[in-house]
């Protein structure tokens, strides 16, 4: 089969490899037809992880299912199904209590599993002709009858929509509430989407990138420039000086403490800058134990100091991590049937899989209109 091979920093091609098969009597075996790049992709492009050469990529995958094992009772042949980036058990400890990103059985640890991922786990990606899905009958959202009219929204539920609405949860929105989100990537956008679902009174969304912003705007956000001016004042003056009720970090280490960065611009600090007091804070973006391409000793260390005492004085809350999809993929997917979420508007570019390493180049350069790559591996 083909797949989307890791062949070192900045280096991914398009090689055949061993077709993926059926391994143990739990999976099933699914026909990818869509598969985005994810932001999170870019730190193991970027070389910032120690993903192994020949790792297939790829973790927002939906296919069809072409095989089963003889013990998956559920997921039938010829399903549709989108299959949540964390994979999980479904009866360990964690995933008893819908922590699925923190499975104990598929990857033992404090990491969770995920499919082509650096320390997430042995498992290959589904940027390729074939995935392998363990534990089907727990991981796989079988889509409704029509799904294939609407891949690129359905395929947003295998990470960055519930990562999005995650991080909504993780900072306690509450309907009415307004948000400060910094990042206008897929995942803050999808968190902007999230808040305004949910009934958010006001959400602003922090970059420097025009066309991004101008999504977030799309979504019905307030976007904030801080190319010129300080994204934290005009947060600021958009919330009578007091800050937003609560805030989302879409951003992750790549952004903080990095060489070029000469007064980093943490992201971390300008949210309990620009949250309330008492107000809380959701983290998604990814921070690493390592971060060897960092400016200081500290961050190399993935110690990111941020303005500790301003967080305690104002009494704020702070929740991280990993998205467990599982607790929402489902929700969401009725909001698409229902045609109340379009998660799909942020895709910029659609690419057959042979094209993946020109995705990865425009995707990671965040080249103007390059906001979301879809692969099809059919195509
Ligand atoms: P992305 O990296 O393209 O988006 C990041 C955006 O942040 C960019 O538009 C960039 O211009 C902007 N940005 C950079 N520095 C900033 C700053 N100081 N202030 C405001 N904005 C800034 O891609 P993405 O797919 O949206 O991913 C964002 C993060 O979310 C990554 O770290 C990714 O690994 C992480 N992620 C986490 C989970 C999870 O489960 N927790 C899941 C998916 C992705
Ligand atoms: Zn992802």
């Amino acid at each position: 089969m083909k797949a989307v091979v890791y062949k070192g920093p900045r280096d991914v091609v398009v090689n055949n490899v061993p077709d993926a098969k059926i391994e143990k009597p739990t999976d099933v075996l699914v026909k990818i037809t869509t598969t985005n790049i994810c932001g999170s992709d870019l730190h193991m492009y970027e070389g910032r992880t120690s993903v192994e050469k020949g790792k297939i990529f790829g973790h927002e995958n939906l296919g069809v299912v072409i095989e089963a094992g003889t013990a998956v009772e559920r997921v039938k042949v010829g399903d549709r199904v989108c299959l949540p980036f964390n994979i999980s058990c479904g009866y360990c400890e964690n995933c008893e209590r819908g922590l699925t990103g923190f499975c104990l059985t598929a990857n033992p640890g404090n990491a969770g599993a995920a499919y082509g991922y650096a320390g997430m786990g042995p498992y290959n990606g589904g940027q390729a002709e074939l995935l392998r899905v363990p534990y089907a009958d727990f991981n796989c959202l079988v889509l409704p009858p029509g799904a294939e009219e609407k891949e690129n929204d359905y395929v947003m539920l295998s990470d960055i929509f519930p990562t999005g609405y995650h991080a909504t949860r993780l900072a306690g929105l509450q309907p009415g509430d307004s948000v400060v989100i910094y990042g206008a990537g897929p995942v803050g956008l999808m968190a902007a989407m999230s808040a305004r679902i949910q009934g958010a009174s006001k959400i602003m969304v922090v970059d420097t990138h025009k066309d991004r912003l101008a999504l977030a705007e799309k979504i019905g956000a307030i976007p904030i420039d801080d190319t010129d001016q300080s994204g934290v004042d005009q947060i600021l003056t958009h919330t009578d000086g007091h800050g937003a009720d609560c805030g989302c970090e879409c951003v992750g280490y790549q952004c903080c403490n990095r060489a070029g960065h000469e007064v980093p611009n943490l992201t971390m600090n300008n949210l309990v800058a620009s949250v309330k007091a008492t107000g809380g804070i959701g983290v998604v973006g990814v921070f690493m134990p390592e971060d060897p391409g960092a400016v200081d000793e500290l961050a190399k260390k993935g110690q990111l100091a941020f303005n500790f005492g301003e967080f305690f004085t104002k009494g704020q809350r702070i929740g991280t991590g990993q998205c467990n999809v599982k607790l929402y993929n489902r929700n969401l997917a009725k909001l698409i049937a229902a045609g109340k979420a379009n998660p799909s508007m942020i895709v910029s570019h659609e690419l057959p899989l042979d094209q993946a390493a020109d995705g990865y180049a425009n995707f990671d350069a965040r080249k103007d209109g390059w906001t979301k790559v879809v692969l099809k591996p059919g195509k």
